[in-house]
């Protein structure tokens, strides 16, 4: 059986202790002590970590009336200097005080119960049994901030189930002695394993970062303490970068970036008008150029528009052929070079040959694969140096006058 010293005193980092057992933890050698200061994860609360006898302690986990302190490496002496992890255990007292207080501040102001607490190595969560707005949150947040600032004495005691209930707390089920109750003076009792501070002041400061609908209740995001300062200089540091980009001071930020936003919409869709129209315009002439001797296109004697072009991405050459084979009975042979060749093939509606056949031949001559259905097939490769070629076999497969 291993004595907890952090019952008695969550301030204790440094003890000896003698080891009762080595036994190994998933591949990792593990040490059962007499007494030790190392919270094992349990109530939400994560493990301590630290080291015993200068080895890593890597987790620590109850294993019935024992601590199991897993280790990175093994240690030989029978007795250890262990050293738990200020800091870390510190950001825990901040969390899970922060959490008893703000839990009751929602009962007080919103008869919302915690259901579950989660205490992760960035996001504290508690988990509410009824849903609480906006107002609700931010209520409970000020109420146990209140009880934070007044320093109320925090006290540990040891009941039987009847006296936790004439106390009025709720005793876990099945548990009838040694209960542990929690208590910030005069605002909150409950049963509690985890290490708490000696007065609600050294939580610091309770801010709730989110609420999001859970389960039927709500899920409250939340950091305390030192969690509080550093999610306040991560969002300091994230809007002076938005100030210094968008020149703007920090007040004005969510305008300008609406205006920003509002700005790039209409340039995208006067961007969109004016391709729109230019490529409209190509269509025309590469229509015009390919009947060269003025004579009108016609089902029996289409124009046929073969053209290669440097850097249009596919979806350009895509609107082009389509433009191209609305305009006029037409069959659009269409390539571009960038780090590829892109081809695009289309024809009107009526015309007799089988696009996709073509495509995929082209597409083959470079290299590559495509794939269509009916009058519009596109596809690409990577043997950019045959793209005229690949145009002009296709040219001389559709078995057509030039016009
Ligand atoms: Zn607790």
């Amino acid at each position: 059986m291993t004595e907890r010293l952090h019952r008695q005193d969550p301030y204790l980092l440094e003890f000896d202790a003698a080891v009762l057992a080595r036994p190994e933890h998933e591949g990792r050698p593990a040490l059962v002590l007499d007494r030790t200061a190392f919270y094992a994860e349990s109530g939400g609360q994560p493990w301590d970590t630290g080291t015993l006898g200068g080895a890593r302690v890597l987790a620590v986990l109850e294993d019935g009336p024992d601590v199991l302190h897993v280790l990175e490496r093994p240690v030989a002496e029978d007795r250890v200097h262990g050293s738990v992890d200020a800091e870390r255990r510190r950001d825990h007292m901040q969390q899970h005080h922060g959490q008893h207080l703000l839990s009751k501040a929602f009962v007080e102001v919103a008869q919302a119960a915690t259901v579950a607490f989660h205490l992760g190595g960035e996001d504290t969560t508690v988990d509410l049994d009824r849903f609480v707005g906006e107002e609700q949150a931010r209520a409970a947040e000020r109420l146990a901030n209140d009880v934070v600032w007044q320093a109320r004495p925090v006290r540990v005691s040891t009941l039987t189930a009847a006296e936790a209930r004439a106390s009025g707390v709720e005793p876990p089920e099945g548990v009838l002695a040694d209960i542990r109750v929690v208590e910030a003076e005069g605002f909150d009792r409950q049963p509690c394993g985890g290490t708490h501070p000696r007065t609600t002041a050294e939580v610091g400061v309770v801010v709730i970062t989110s609420l999001e609908r859970y389960k039927g209740g709500t899920r409250v995001h939340f950091v305390c303490g030192s969690r509080a300062l550093a999610a306040f200089a991560r969002r300091e540091r994230v809007l002076a970068d938005l100030v210094a980009t968008l020149s703007a001071p920090l007040d004005e930020l969510p305008a300008v970036a609406r205006k920003v936003k509002d700005d790039l919409a209409a340039s995208e869709r006067r961007a969109k008008g004016l391709l729109e129209r230019a490529l409209e315009g190509d269509a025309r002439r590469l229509l015009a150029e390919a009947r060269g001797d003025g004579a009108a296109p016609s089902p029996a004697s289409p124009a046929v528009v073969v053209a290669a072009f440097d850097g249009w991405p596919a979806e350009d050459l895509r609107v082009l052929a389509t433009r191209v084979v609305a305009l006029a009975p037409a069959v659009a042979l269409l390539g571009s070079r960038s780090d590829k060749a892109h081809l695009v093939f289309a024809q009107s509606e009526g015309l007799p040959n089988d696009v996709p056949a073509l495509l995929k031949a082209a597409v083959e001559h470079l290299g590559g694969r495509g794939g269509g259905r009916g009058n519009l097939a596109q596809g690409g490769g990577d043997r950019v140096e045959r793209l005229d070629e690949a145009l002009a076999r296709a040219r001389a497969a559709l078995g057509l006058s030039a016009g």
